[in-house]
């Protein structure tokens, strides 16, 4: 059994020791640079669990909030955990936010990181804008510039555009929560956390819902199973706001069947947003899951063709 073999057989408790299972270290600063990623669209987990894991459980598994960084510049989501999972150096230039839950959204992470600009819906740029002065106060730190997002507008950010998509998903009675749809040359890759199956107007936005006979297939997945597999995950009282591993499973059977979701062969679509209570270990689901469902761990770096 090589190194390789060996970590993964340990699952993410590797991460407790300070190591990925890429090898990559997943606790404290990585070492590498921030990669520059002209070749297609490079992402990296910086977390990849739910609200309900507060550092390393009773099993050795650790997961941190749901986060991610593309190209090393762009966030999608940022909480105090996600820190030590930014590349040494790192100084993201813009977050866009999904929602404004505890577990994707803290206002002093990035203040203390210095993000100067942050993306998120219209709906709640307001309480964001108080949230960010009192930390602006308190920490003698300068806020970042926000940015209101309406659904179906498309940010440039480079050589990268994001475009705000519908959520099915809740925080209160007024906020509208976002997935995002992420392009970059030929690559269309949809992140959608946190959310309760891909919303119709959603799939209608981007192009891969059947009823529109003008097809734009995307070609890159990630998709949040929060609520596990089974009957367990499929019964869950999440089931409005969340996704089990058959809802991404389903989801991602119909599209291929369509030609609606055309990734490069062999890859996988990435599930994150895991819950501590509702998902097995990392070694588990690897063991498990039907493919092309993967499970994302922290740490784990792609780089998305087309
Ligand atoms: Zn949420």
């Amino acid at each position: 059994m090589d190194r390789r073999d060996f970590l993964r057989t340990l699952g993410v408790a590797a991460a407790v020791a300070g190591t990925g299972l890429n090898g990559a270290p997943l606790s404290g600063k990585s070492k590498k640079p921030a990669p520059a990623a002209e070749d297609g669209l490079h992402l990296r987990f910086l977390g990849t669990g739910a609200a309900d894991w507060h550092g390393p459980d009773a099993r050795g598994e650790h997961r941190r909030f749901s986060s991610v960084l593309l190209d090393g510049r762009i966030l999608i989501d940022f909480t105090a955990s996600n820190i030590d999972m930014l590349p040494q150096g790192c100084k993201p230039e813009c977050v866009f936010y999904t929602h404004s839950h505890g577990d994707h959204y803290n206002p002093k992470a990035l203040v203390d990181v210095g993000v100067p600009l942050a993306y998120l819906n219209v709906s709640w740029i307001a309480r964001a804008r108080n949230n960010f002065s009192e930390v602006s106060l308190q920490t003698g730190l300068p806020a970042p510039k926000l940015v209101p997002l309406n659904i179906a507008d498309k940010t440039v950010c480079g050589d990268i555009t994001i475009t705000a998509l519908p959520a099915n998903h809740a925080v209160n009675l007024t906020e509208q929560t976002m997935i995002y749809l992420i392009e970059k040359g030929p690559v269309r890759l949809l992140y959608a956390t946190d959310t309760g199956g891909i919303p119709a107007l959603a799939a209608r936005l981007i192009g891969i819902d059947s009823h529109d006979s003008h097809a734009q297939p995307i070609n890159g997945l990630i998709m949040e199973a929060t609520m596990g597999m089974g009957d367990k995950g499929d019964e869950d009282f999440r089931l409005f706001t969340h996704s089990s591993v058959d809802t991404v499973r389903h989801t991602v059977n119909m599209l291929l069947k369509h030609k609606r979701y055309l990734p490069q062969e062999g890859q996988p679509v990435y599930l994150t947003h895991f819950a501590r209570t509702l998902q097995p270990t990392q070694k588990e689901l690897e063991a498990t899951l039907p493919a092309p469902l993967v499970a994302a761990y922290d740490g784990l770096e792609i780089t998305f063709k087309a």
